[in-house]
């Protein structure tokens, strides 16, 4: 292995979001009201997660698709400025680059308007060697990669684990309920990662015990079905729990899913036990938190590992 490979390689999503504060309520159509702020961030799966791999110090690398736009070019010197490998984004000039904008209220709750744009043709034919070049393949939104969901996606982390790869996946909620598209990749998964939500709706089990056993079952070596600010439940060979969050002033969720998973896919790739992943990735979601915006929380390698050994 090169010392430029990547340890881990995040296939899916990019986004770029238009955040606006404070929207308590939409004006009058044909009207313009004004508000304190509107900026652009980084988002989607495959960049926060490789985002914050990186800042718990490991190599990480994107592939995903763009539109040849401005917000393309925001999204991948974004990567660019945060050392995560962008050379496996694929610009489209027939695909407008996936943005949101988000409507936050005063307190805090947001509304989205969302266009999935390039990240609905990211095709298998694309893909080429780039997503085996690590020691992990993490799938960063599956339920919402149109043109890989389904069987694409569960050709290709058999693909993986036979080059010796971890695999892992990461579940985005599926508005259109095509739930059964994520069910042939499972036997396939060294972890995943849903919400409660998704777990429920994938597994049909209707509580998070239930429903992170079910994954485990269809497949999924670790099952680890995230609860917000009630942890994560967990089912693998060698742990069965729920694993509870980490004390911290949370001011904003986003992002806090995807650190989840960075923190553990770090402690896989390090070798460490489930229940010690857990631990250290509900850690890495709880510090997602604690600042406004997907990334500007997460915590390096020192500060994540201090939170988890104070549980
Ligand atoms: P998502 O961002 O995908 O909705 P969750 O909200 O379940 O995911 O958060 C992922 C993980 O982040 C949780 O399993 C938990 O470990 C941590 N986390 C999220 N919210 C909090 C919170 N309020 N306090 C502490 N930890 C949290």
């Amino acid at each position: 292995m090169s010392p430029t490979e990547p340890d881990v390689v995040c296939l899916g999503i990019l986004v770029a979001d238009v955040v606006a504060r404070p929207v308590d309520a939409l004006p009058a159509v044909g009207t313009l009201a004004l508000v304190d702020s509107i900026v652009l961030r980084g988002g989607g799966c495959a960049l926060n997660t490789s985002s914050a791999l990186v800042r718990l110090g490991l190599r990480a690398a994107v592939v995903g698709k763009v539109g040849a736009d401005a917000f393309g070019d925001f999204v991948v010197a974004l990567l660019g400025e945060r050392g995560v490998d962008g050379a496996g984004v694929v610009r489209d000039a027939a695909a407008p680059t996936s943005a949101s904008v988000a409507l936050v209220d005063s307190a805090g709750e947001r509304t989205f308007l969302h266009t999935p744009g390039a990240n609905d043709v990211l095709r298998p034919a694309e893909l080429g060697e780039a997503p085996f070049a690590g020691r992990a393949l993490h799938v960063a939104g599956a339920l919402v990669l149109e043109s890989l969901d389904g069987e694409p996606t569960a050709a290709l982390l058999p693909e993986a684990r036979r080059r010796g790869l971890h695999t892992s996946l990461d579940t985005v909620f599926d508005g259109s309920g095509r739930w059964e598209r994520v069910l042939a990749a499972l036997p396939h998964c060294d972890l995943v990662t849903p919400g409660l939500a998704e777990a429920e709706a994938i597994s049909g089990e209707r509580d998070p015990v239930r429903a992170a056993r079910r994954l485990h079952e269809l497949g999924a070596r670790t099952a680890a079905v995230t609860l917000g600010a009630e942890g994560c439940q967990i089912a693998a060979a060698d742990f069965d729990g729920r694993v509870p969050a980490l004390p911290v002033d949370a001011v904003d969720g986003t992002g806090a899913g995807d650190a989840f998973v960075a923190g553990f896919l770090y402690g896989r790739l390090a070798g460490w036990a489930t229940e010690a992943c857990a631990r250290f990735a509900n850690a890495a979601g709880a510090l997602a938190t604690t600042a406004v915006g997907a990334f500007e929380g997460v915590g390096d390698l020192e500060r994540t590992r201090a939170l988890a050994e104070a549980a």
